[in-house]
């Protein structure tokens, strides 16, 4: 890659984060302090919820939903195979069975209709059950699901108003993956927000950042009290220190992130409408340009918010070349999402093959992030734009 004369990705920071981190330097609370309390409770006025749980990472936020739901070994737990593998990985932490379900081709997002036909057929059991079931790796008998974990893909919500239905239905707990999604909402209610929980995540290019970090939304206050404790090493309400009445884990955040998250979840707002702008940009710059296809916005999603910009190259475009001939001009892109099934560790645990999730693997296959963050200028995205036209008429 010749020096990127463009960032993929970028952190918008001000003097106002640096002076709320610094603050924190000069005291000597630097974990579970008025910071991390101050955070939880502003998230929560946010989305609206009843409880934020501050955490380490996104990934951290989910695997303490999945403990909260009952999840343990053998469940099967209905998931996308189009996300990114922590939405995944946090089942396996468990031992619990993954069971995919293919996607919307508009959105990337679990396909409703498809999450109806394999909830129906695990309950069936026999046969029915077994098409929806993994060639090895899950236990053998009758599989009901016991939750479903949906991922809402580059910022735009899951159709919830089709997925709660299913989920009351067949008696699954919906968790809710919102570590794309921040800011958005669907049919008015903010992301985070359909499941028992969800989850928002804070790495350095989300719509937001703390460093690292996450937080769980939830309105459901045992859960909300079983995370708190799994958070700190299992220590309940009550516990002393060294008293822990479960078997918990470190995932506590440091004041210093939750500092830097206080200043941008104020910021938030004006951020996620510079990230709308970007977008708009390159829409208008690539409309015309039949090679790519732009990401799609439903009329549920009443607020997009933009957390990578993904377009998707013709079938015929050799996607490869166009990412060579791209860093060759200093513009970094990359394929977005790989195939949760198809990563090497899947495969073998389960014996997943190319072909069992064909939406998630054309889009696997053709699609392209372009460089995108809220500081974004409309000059860069003309660069970019101009380049990739260049890469894929070349
Ligand atoms: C970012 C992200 C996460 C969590 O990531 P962390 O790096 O652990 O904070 C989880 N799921 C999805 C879909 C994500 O994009």
């Amino acid at each position: 890659m010749n020096k990127p004369r463009v960032p993929m990705s970028s952190p918008d920071l001000t003097a106002a984060e640096r002076a709320a981190v610094m603050q924190v330097m000069e005291s000597p609370v630097l974990s579970m302090g008025e910071h991390t309390a101050g955070f939880e409770a502003e998230v929560a006025a946010y989305v609206g919820s009843r409880h934020a749980i501050a955490v380490n990472s996104g990934t951290a936020g989910l695997h303490l939903c999945v403990c909260a739901a009952g999840i343990g070994a053998g469940d099967v737990v209905l998931t996308t195979p189009f996300s990114f593998v922590a939405s995944t990985n946090v089942l396996l932490y468990e031992n619990a069975v993954p069971v995919f379900v293919d996607i919307d081709p508009r959105t990337g997002n679990i396909d409703p209709a498809l999450l109806q036909q394999a909830a129906h057929d695990l309950r069936q059991g026999g046969d029915a059950a077994a098409r929806w079931l993994p060639r090895h790796g899950a236990a053998a008998g009758q599989q009901h699901a016991k939750a479903v974990l949906a991922v809402d893909v580059f910022g735009q919500p899951a159709e919830y108003d089709a997925i709660q239905p299913i989920a009351d239905e067949y008696a699954l707990t919906l968790i809710e993956d919102s570590c794309e999604a921040l800011g958005a909402s669907y049919k008015g209610t903010p992301a985070g927000r359909f499941g028992q929980s969800g989850v928002f995540a804070f790495y350095p290019n989300k719509q937001m950042t703390t460093g690292e970090g996450g937080i769980i939304v939830t309105d459901d206050d045992e859960a909300a009290a079983l995370m708190r404790a799994l958070r700190n090493q299992g220590r309940a309400d009550g516990d002393t220190w060294l008293e822990h009445t479960h078997l918990g884990y470190n995932y506590r955040i440091t004041e210093m992130s939750a500092a830097l998250g206080r200043v941008q979840l104020q910021r938030l707002d004006e951020m996620v409408a510079s990230r709308a702008q970007v977008a708009g940009w390159y829409a208008e710059r690539l409309q015309d340009f039949e090679l790519v296809e732009l990401p799609q916005v439903l009329q549920a999603t009443t607020r997009m918010s933009w957390f990578v910009y993904v377009v998707r190259l013709a079938p015929q475009i050799d996607r490869q070349r166009v990412i060579a001939t791209l860093a060759q001009a200093g513009i970094p892109v990359r394929p977005y999402f790989a195939p949760i099934h198809l990563q090497k560790y899947m495969r073998q645990r389960f014996g997943y093959q190319p072909g069992d999730f064909p939406i998630t693997e054309d889009l696997g296959a053709r699609s392209l992030a372009l460089p995108f963050s809220s500081v974004m200028t409309a000059d860069q995205v003309s660069l970019v734009c101009e380049e990739l036209q260049k890469a894929i008429l070349a």
